[in-house]
C-alpha cells in the first residue's frame, strides 16, 4: 500500500464512503502506466470539493474504483482572470492553453481576428490539455475553455470586466498584477488591425498595456502577459 503523488481531476467527486469509478482513460493511465495496486492512494480534486486522498478499492483490467478518505486541501478561490488570445497553429495553441492553465487563468477564450491563421479548434483536446496541466501544477480548478469567437463580436458586448489589451505598437504602461476580475487580450502573429484596435478601444474598462520593449511572438506574449498579471497571486 503506497501513498502516491498522482493527482486526478474528478469533476463529480462523491463524499467519503461512496466508491466511484474512473474514466477509461484515467483507469488505463493508473493501471497500465502508473501500475497502481489495490490499497494504493492517489489525490483527487475539483474546485468545489478541494483535494482528497483516495484509496484504490478495486483494480481490474478495464476499471478502477476509488473511495475518498481524507481531505488534503480545502476548496480555495483562484484568480478570476481570463485570457483572450488570437488562435494560433495547433501546437502553439496547445502550448498557450497548457501554460495559461499553469499560470492560473479561470477562462480561456480563443478569438478570431482578421489576421488569425487558424479558425478551428478541437475543444475536447484543449480541455484535456488544461486538465492535465491543472493536475500537474497542483491547481484545484481547471479553466473553462470557451469556443472561439470573432474579436469584434466579443468586444461588442464585453461584460463589466477590466480588459488589458496587449498592444506592441504604442507606449503603454507595463501590464501589472491583477487586482480583481480581469481579462488579458493578446493579438495574432500579424497583430490586430486598426479597425480591431478601434473597436477594442470602444470597450468600457479597457487599458492598452505593454509587455516590454521587445516584440514578442504571440504565444510568448500570452505567457509573459499572464506571468506579469498573475504570478504574484495565490
Ligand atoms: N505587430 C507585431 C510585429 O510587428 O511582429 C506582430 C504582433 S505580435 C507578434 C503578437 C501579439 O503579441 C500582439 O498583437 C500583441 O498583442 C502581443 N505583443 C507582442 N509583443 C508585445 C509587447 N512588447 N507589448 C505588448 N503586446 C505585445
Amino acid at each position: 500500500m503506497a501513498d502516491t503523488s498522482i493527482r486526478l481531476y474528478i469533476p463529480n467527486l462523491p463524499p467519503p464512503g461512496q466508491a466511484f469509478s474512473l474514466s477509461d482513460g484515467q483507469a488505463h493511465y493508473l493501471a497500465n502506466v502508473m501500475r497502481l495496486s489495490e490499497g494504493d492512494t492517489v489525490r483527487v480534486f475539483n474546485g468545489d470539493a478541494g483535494e482528497w486522498r483516495a484509496i484504490a478499492m478495486k483494480i481490474s483490467r478495464k476499471s478502477i474504483t476509488l473511495e475518498a478518505l481524507v481531505q488534503t486541501r480545502p476548496p480555495a478561490p483562484e484568480p478570476d482572470a481570463w485570457l483572450c488570445f488570437a488562435l494560433l497553429k495547433r501546437q502553439k495553441t496547445d502550448m498557450v492553453v497548457e501554460k495559461a492553465t499553469e499560470l492560473g487563468v479561470s477562462v480561456i477564450q480563443p478569438i478570431i481576428t482578421a489576421r488569425t491563421n487558424a479558425d478551428h479548434v478541437n475543444l475536447g483536446r484543449l480541455r484535456a490539455i488544461a486538465i492535465e496541466a491543472a493536475e500537474q501544477c497542483e491547481r484545484l480548478h481547471v479553466p473553462e475553455i470557451r469556443s472561439p469567437m470573432p474579436v469584434m463580436k466579443l468586444v461588442a458586448d464585453w461584460p463589466a470586466r477590466p480588459l488589458f489589451v496587449a498592444d506592441e505598437r504604442r507606449t503603454s504602461p507595463l501590464l501589472g498584477p491583477s487586482c480583481g476580475p480581469s481579462a488579458v487580450m493578446i493579438g495574432p502573429e500579424g497583430g490586430f488591425t486598426d479597425q480591431e484596435l478601434e473597436a477594442i478601444a470602444r470597450t468600457p474598462l479597457i487599458t492598452r498595456v505593454s509587455l516590454g520593449c521587445r516584440i514578442l511572438r504571440a504565444e510568448t506574449a500570452a505567457i509573459a502577459g499572464l506571468a506579469l498579471h498573475l504570478a504574484a497571486l495565490p
